[in-house]
């Protein structure tokens, strides 16, 4: 079992240039439309209440926040660490054009420029799957993604369908993954697939890949 035991806030960055120093090719993006749940899913995942400030004010925060996350894994007693990334929600409606330029800038240059990203978690609201604006993020993703790089979907707010609906979603999209932050479903789930992405070299080493 692999779990998360400690997340810090480190730093806030308006944009890539402003990003930590670093060669490690550690980071876990988290990226949705504002509301969509992304910083519930990091409370919950990191069990730590307050660490992304879930907002009354949907699109507020247009900087990126950074954390830095201490994986265990108890079968070997191995501590990990990796930074989570959490990008401003995008596609908000209530704010002025220029802004929302630059502001979106930021995030296509983030995501197509730092090489540090190992995984793109792409966050959608379970009840809403095929808006316009998150087909358009998935095919950005799909563009700019590098070969050393992956994409995970996961549908957030799971608790508010029911289980025909679930499974109509699950059909429908066979790779995403489907959490409830608020009834703590499918965070282990969450967490070891992440960690496995974020060491898959050394599992093809192992021939755990096998
Ligand atoms: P963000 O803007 O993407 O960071 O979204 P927040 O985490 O701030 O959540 C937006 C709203 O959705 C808040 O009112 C949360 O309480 C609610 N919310 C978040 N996750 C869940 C969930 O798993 N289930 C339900 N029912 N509501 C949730």
């Amino acid at each position: 079992m692999v779990e998360i035991v400690d997340a810090k806030f480190i730093t806030s960055a308006p944009n890539i240039d402003a990003a930590p120093d670093t060669d490690e090719q550690n980071e876990v993006v988290f990226m949705a439309r504002s509301n969509v749940g992304k910083s519930s899913l990091l409370n919950a995942l990191t069990n730590h209440k307050g660490l992304a400030k879930v907002s009354s004010t949907p699109g507020k925060t247009r900087l990126i926040n950074y954390f830095d996350v201490t994986f265990l894994d108890r079968d070997s007693s191995q501590k990990s660490t990796a930074k989570f990334v959490d990008l401003p929600g995008f596609g908000y409606a209530k704010v002025s054009k220029s802004i929302k330029y630059d502001w979106e800038k930021n995030l296509t240059d983030y995501i197509s420029q730092r090489e540090q990203i190992k995984l793109f978690i792409h966050l959608v609201d379970c009840r809403h799957p095929d808006l316009d604006i998150d087909t358009s993020v998935s095919e950005f993703l799909f563009d700019n993604c590098a070969p050393n790089q992956y994409i995970l979907q996961i549908f957030t707010k799971v608790d508010k369908l029911n289980q025909k609906e679930q499974s109509a979603l699950r059909k429908k999209f066979p790779n995403a993954m489907m959490v409830s932050s608020s009834k703590k479903r499918g965070m282990q789930k969450a967490i070891k697939v992440i960690y496995d992405i974020l060491h898959e070299d050394e599992q093809e080493q192992e021939g755990i890949d096998d």
